[in-house]
């Protein structure tokens, strides 16, 4: 009964991860829910909230700051740009190289023991953005 509960926890959070690490759009818990209902139709939507608290805990997912007051979640976690839509909130990734001496920097000019940081690029998505007529 123990292990059976048990590994089905761990199927959750694997699903919870797999669909994260393929949609690429940063969804927010609740639309998280609504993709992984497609294929764990019985999953409540505090179950996805507490494996996004775990997998973020494991170092498996990145939160991102909710700017809007909504949080997103990542499912990539290697050094990566974002560029938020000013208009709809959609969250992309910037294929560019990240500057990874750049808390370095930071702290040799500042004297702070860094820990951290957060930046994000703001635009207007091309969905978003008015059509130039020809
Ligand atoms: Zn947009
Ligand atoms: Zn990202």
């Amino acid at each position: 009964m123990q292990v059976e509960r048990k590994h089905r926890m761990t199927r959750q959070r694997q699903v919870i991860l797999e669909e994260l690490r393929r949609v690429k759009t940063h969804p927010t818990a609740d639309e998280l829910y609504f993709i992984v209902r497609q294929k764990l139709p019985r999953i409540s939507l505090a179950t996805v909230y507490r494996n996004l608290d775990l997998l973020y805990q494991e170092g498996k997912i990145l939160k991102l700051p909710a700017v809007d007051g909504v949080m997103r979640f990542d499912g990539t976690v290697t050094p990566h740009y974002h560029i938020r839509c000013t208009k709809c909130g959609r969250v992309s990734d910037v294929m560019l190289d990240v500057d990874l001496n750049l808390e370095r920097k930071v702290a040799r000019r500042t004297g702070y023991h860094v820990t951290g940081y957060v930046l994000e690029f703001e635009g207007v998505c091309p969905d978003c953005a008015p059509r130039t007529e020809h």
